[in-house]
C-alpha cells in the first residue's frame, strides 16, 4: 500500500468523486444516458484538474458491463478492474509529449480498424495532444473524420491554442476549470482523514492556495509534507517557501494605518529571514486583491480606491524586484504608498523611512530603479558555441525553449515549485547552470535526489547527459518562464539531435 501514491489511490473511479468539474460531469452522464457519447472529445484545461482521470472514467463507463442506475461504472466487473490496474488492452493511452508519441500514432493508424480485442469499445486517450507533430496531427485528422464505430477518442491538452482548428472542430470540447481552493481543501481533508494524517487547517489552506487550482499538485504536496502522520503549518511554510501569515498581516495593517516605519520593519525582518521577496509580494498583492473585492461588495468607496492605488504600486514594484538590492523595490513601494496617502505631507513618510532603515531612500517621485529592466538574456556566446561530445546538440536556446515543458513534468511538487522561478542561463560542456532568486529554491533544487530527478528528465528530453549547477542571482535578469506563455518557435538550429527533438516535440507546429 505504501507504494501507491496518494494521487493514484484517490484518483476518481466514478463521477461522484470527480472534484470541481460539475458542468462536465453532468454533460457526460447525460450523453451516456441518451446514448449520445461523442466519438471524439477534447478535454482542455490547466494541469492536474482531472482531464486524464475523466478520460479514463469515460472509457470505464463505455465498457463497464454493469453500469449503475446513475451511470456510474460498477468498479467490480472485469473491465472496470482492468482499467484500474492499467491493463485493459483496448484502452490505449498515448503520451504525445514523450518520444513514444510518434510511433504510437503510426501504430494507431495501422490498427484503428481492428475490432477491440476484448472490450466493447476501443478508447484512445491522447495526453498533451498539442505536442504532436504536424504529421501525427494529419494522421489523426484522417481517423477523426471517419472514426470506426467501435472507436472513441479523448484528446487532452493544457494548451488548446496549439491545436489545429481542423482537429478542434471534429471534437466535442470540454473546458476543465481550475478547482476552487475550497474544493481542493475539502478533498485534501477527506484524504487526510482516510489516511489518518493529522493536518493543520491553516497548512491545508496554504497548500490549496499554492497549487492554483491543480488538485494533483495539492495531493502530491500533502503526501510530501506528511511527516510521521502529521502535516504542520511550520513545515508547509518551510517547504513551500511561503511567507509567514503574521508578516503579511503586519504589512497590511501597517499600511492601512499609514505606519511607514512598521511596514519597513517588516521588509527588514523578511530580509533577515532570507524570505523570497518575490513570493511575498505575490502573496501580498493577492491579499490586497481579496480585500479590494470585499471592500467593493461592501460599498466602501474610499477604501477601495486606496487599495487599488496600493495594488498598482506593488504591481509596479514587482516588475522592478530584480535589482542588486532586492528589498529596495518593496521599500520604495511602501514609501510611495505612504506619501500617496499623505500627499499633503510627503516629508513625514520619508522621515519615518529614514528612521527605520539606516540608508537614505529617495522620496517620491520614485526614480527608476538603478538596474534598468535588462532585456531577456540574449543567449550569450555559450549558447551558440558548440561544445564537445554529446551535449553538443543541446543549446541554451533549445533548453530554454523547452524549459516550461520540462518543469511541468517534474514529479516532486516542491521541486516543481522551486523550478518555477528558475531559468537555465548557461551551458558549458555538460554543465547546465540554473539561476535562482533565493537560497531557499537553490538549496531545494540542488538537493541530491531533486537534482538527479531534474537531470534525468532533461536527459529524457534531449538524450544528453548533463550536470545541473546552481547559481544565486546577483545581477539582473527578467524571469523567462511564464506559466502560460506560448511556446516560441524554435530558431533554426542544426544538428541531428535538435532535428529529432523538433520532430518529436513538434516545435515548428501550428505557426
Ligand atoms: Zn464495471
Amino acid at each position: 500500500m505504501e507504494q501507491v501514491s496518494l494521487y493514484r489511490k484517490y484518483r476518481p473511479h466514478n463521477f461522484a468523486n470527480l472534484v470541481g468539474q460539475d458542468h462536465i460531469k453532468t454533460t457526460l452522464i447525460n450523453a451516456l444516458k441518451t446514448d449520445h457519447v461523442a466519438h471524439a472529445y477534447l478535454f482542455t484545461g490547466p494541469r492536474g484538474t482531472g482531464k486524464t482521470s475523466s478520460a479514463r472514467l469515460v472509457a470505464r463507463a463505455l465498457n463497464c458491463t454493469n453500469l449503475a442506475d446513475d451511470y456510474e461504472p460498477c468498479q467490480t466487473c472485469d473491465f472496470c478492474k482492468d482499467i484500474s490496474d492499467g491493463r485493459l488492452i483496448d484502452l490505449i493511452e498515448i503520451d504525445a509529449a514523450s518520444n513514444r508519441g510518434i510511433d504510437e500514432v503510426r501504430d494507431l493508424k495501422e490498427k484503428i480498424n481492428f475490432a477491440p480485442s476484448h472490450a466493447k469499445y476501443k478508447v484512445y486517450i491522447i495526453d498533451e495532444v498539442h505536442m504532436m507533430t504536424k504529421e501525427a496531427f494529419n494522421a489523426l485528422l484522417k481517423t477523426l473524420e471517419e472514426p470506426p464505430s467501435h472507436v472513441y477518442f479523448i484528446l487532452a491538452t493544457t494548451e488548446v491554442h496549439k491545436i489545429p482548428e481542423t482537429i478542434i472542430s471534429r471534437c466535442q470540447r470540454f473546458d476543465f476549470r481550475r478547482i476552487s481552493q475550497d474544493d481542493v481543501s475539502k478533498r485534501l481533508q477527506f484524504i487526510a482523514k482516510e489516511e489518518k494524517i493529522e493536518v493543520d487547517p491553516a497548512a491545508l489552506k496554504i497548500i490549496s492556495k499554492c497549487v492554483d487550482g491543480g488538485l494533483r499538485d495539492a495531493i502530491g504536496l500533502l503526501e510530501q509534507l506528511n511527516f510521521d502522520g502529521k502535516v504542520t503549518l511550520k513545515k508547509v511554510q518551510e517547504v513551500l517557501g511561503v511567507s509567514s501569515l503574521s508578516l503579511l498581516e503586519k504589512m497590511l495593517s501597517s499600511l492601512m494605518q499609514n505606519n511607514t516605519e512598521e511596514a519597513l520593519k517588516v521588509v527588514h525582518e523578511l530580509h533577515i529571514q532570507g524570505s523570497d521577496l518575490k513570493q511575498f509580494m505575490h502573496e501580498f498583492v493577492d491579499i490586497l486583491r481579496e480585500k479590494m473585492l470585499s471592500s467593493v461588495s461592501n460599498g466602501k468607496l474610499g477604501e477601495t480606491r486606496r487599495l487599488i492605488e496600493m495594488i498598482d504600486v506593488f504591481l509596479d514594484a514587482q516588475s522592478r524586484l530584480y535589482t542588486s538590492i532586492p528589498q529596495l523595490a518593496l521599500e520604495i513601494a511602501i514609501i510611495r504608498i505612504s506619501s500617496d496617502l499623505e500627499s499633503a505631507n510627503p516629508a513625514k513618510a520619508v522621515k519615518q523611512a529614514a528612521a527605520a532603515v539606516p540608508v537614505a531612500v529617495a522620496p517620491t517621485p520614485v526614480a527608476p530603479v538603478a538596474a534598468a529592466p535588462t532585456p531577456v538574456t540574449p543567449a550569450p556566446t555559450t549558447a551558440a558555441a558548440p561544445v564537445t561530445e554529446k551535449a553538443l546538440s543541446l543549446t541554451l536556446e533549445t533548453l530554454k525553449d523547452k524549459w516550461p515543458r520540462i518543469t511541468e513534468r517534474i514529479k516532486t511538487p516542491s521541486l516543481r515549485m522551486s523550478l518555477k522561478s528558475t531559468v537555465p542561463v548557461k551551458i558549458d560542456g555538460h554543465d547546465v547552470s540554473l539561476q535562482f532568486n533565493t537560497n531557499f529554491h537553490h538549496n531545494n533544487v540542488m538537493k541530491n535526489d531533486h537534482r538527479v530527478e531534474l537531470e534525468k528528465l532533461i536527459k529524457g528530453f534531449f538524450d544528453v547527459n548533463i550536470k545541473v549547477l546552481g547559481i544565486i542571482k546577483e545581477v539582473e535578469l527578467k524571469p523567462l518562464v511564464e506559466d502560460e506563455a506560448p511556446m516560441p518557435v524554435p530558431p533554426p538550429i542544426d544538428g541531428p539531435m535538435v532535428d529529432q527533438a523538433l520532430e518529436i516535440f513538434g516545435g515548428e507546429l501550428m505557426e
